[in-house]
């Protein structure tokens, strides 16, 4: 057997969203490599990235390879003991350029040694190692799990009555999480029985924070390109924001996205006439796989989510789309992006932000669609922000776009549903 190529390192990770991080690293240490997430990004993340890149790269670019060079400047860690976590893609977009370009700069910086991972089924997940299936299936059972935490917090949080409770109580329950996820030498069976008992633990701290749901507040979908939507120090915490105007949020959680790679990669097999291949067959059941991890997660929350549901097939998502983005010819987060707007106001939404790093061509051609979608969508409002990290104050556009939401809920035709928990 070929020796472990990060034997010896340890895997950071970059923070997306610090949970998915966290809970990423921890289902490497359940298989004995040792991980970390990557410290929250900050203004010195953006420092750095800024002065490595000249500009016409797109915002996550820089935060991810400035927070890599914030730790290795720093000397925490030498570049020989450390790996870096860059998933690839040969996308629609400039995303697959990312680990090439970061690979160039590090090692003009002397930092040749780092290496990077980015687990692939077409080499059997070779790069991480004996244990890459069970691994990448750990993996996925966290980001899942800290998904639905993360659905929970921006339920409850704008209801709370204790300020910074809900965070509190989250971060803890992030904790129980990790520790489940990174619990070495579980069986499946086991894995997803302690994950789900974690969850229950959480979901009893975040409902036990003293809360107000009386006054139900406008709900604003989150939609968007992955990294700035999900990474608050990118996106300004925008929902942090839109809470303080007074409204709450739902956004796109990152397993929306392993969801639509499953169906793209069956929709490309189909499209090669590849149905009755080990392929096809094995992506089938990775589907059923994951969806009877999610369900087992789900049932964690009771009826937290009553009016809250996501779509039960990512391909309704691709579907909605379809008169605007057909999903065989335009890929990724625009046509997710659109398709979801629609899905939402078909759940009683009031608004949609539509989040984007600057230049950032899904945000582009969203937005060129926007206005046709809105107006057969009952005039839904939906307003497209862009980020580069600068900073700008937008209180002044989101009050606007805020009050159009006001004038859309008092005349929308599609009533929400409540949960239970919430009826106080
Ligand atoms: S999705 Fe947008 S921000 Fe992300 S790599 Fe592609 S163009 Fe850049």
């Amino acid at each position: 057997m070929s020796e472990n190529p990060l034997k010896g390192r340890t895997v950071y990770f970059p923070s997306m969203t610090e949970a998915g991080a966290m809970v990423t690293a921890a289902a490497f240490r359940s298989v004995g490599i040792e991980a970390r997430p990557m410290p929250p990004s900050d203004a010195e993340t953006l420092a750095m990235g800024g002065r490595f890149s000249s500009g016409e790269e797109c915002l996550p670019l820089k935060m991810t390879m400035g927070d890599a060079l914030k730790l290795l400047v720093s000397g925490e860690i030498a570049p020989e003991k450390m790996a870096f976590f860059m998933p690839k893609s040969d996308g629609p977009c400039r995303f697959g350029m990312y680990g090439p370009y970061m690979k160039m700069v590090f090692a003009e910086m002397g930092y040749g040694d780092v290496l990077f991972i980015s687990p692939t089924n077409e080499d059997g997940y070779a790069g991480v190692g004996e244990h890459g299936q069970r691994l990448i299936r750990t993996a996925w059972r966290g980001i899942v799990a800290s998904d639905l935490l993360r659905k929970l917090l921006f339920r409850v949080r704008p209801y709370e009555t204790e300020r910074g409770g809900t965070d509190v109580a989250f971060d803890r329950g992030v904790e129980l999480l990790s520790a489940a996820v990174g619990h070495p030498g579980d069986g499946a069976r086991a894995k997803v029985a302690r994950i789900t008992d974690a969850l229950r633990q959480a979901r009893s701290l975040i409902h036990a924070v003293p809360a107000d749901y009386s006054n139900p507040r406008p709900l604003i979908g989150i939609v968007g390109e992955i990294f700035c939507r999900l990474n608050k120090f990118s996106n300004d915490d925008v929902v942090r924001k839109v809470e303080e105007t007074g409204g709450e949020c739902w956004m796109s959680d990152v397993s929306e996205w392993v969801w639509y790679t499953n169906a793209a990669q069956l929709q490309l097999l189909g499209r090669y006439r590849r149905h009755f291949t080990k392929e096809n067959f094995g992506a089938r059941i990775k589907w059923h796989l994951q969806r009877r991890d999610e369900h087992a997660f789900l049932s964690a929350f009771e009826d937290d989510f009553t009016g809250y549901e996501e779509a039960h097939d990512i391909r309704e998502i691709m579907e909605l789309a379809r008169p605007y983005l057909p999903p065989e010819g335009v890929l990724g987060e625009m046509m997710l992006s659109v398709g979801k707007a629609i899905y939402l106001q078909g759940k009683g939404i009031d608004g949609v932000l539509d989040i984007n790093p600057f230049s950032c061509m899904n945000g582009i051609v969203a937005e060129a669609i926007y206005p046709r979608v809105s107006r057969v969508i009952d005039g839904l409002p939906i307003r497209v922000f862009y980020f580069d990290g600068s900073g700008a104050d937008r209180r002044h556009e989101l009050e606007i776009f805020m009050d159009l939401v006001g004038e859309y809920r008092e005349r929308k035709k599609v009533v929400r549903r409540f949960p239970k928990a919430f009826r106080r």
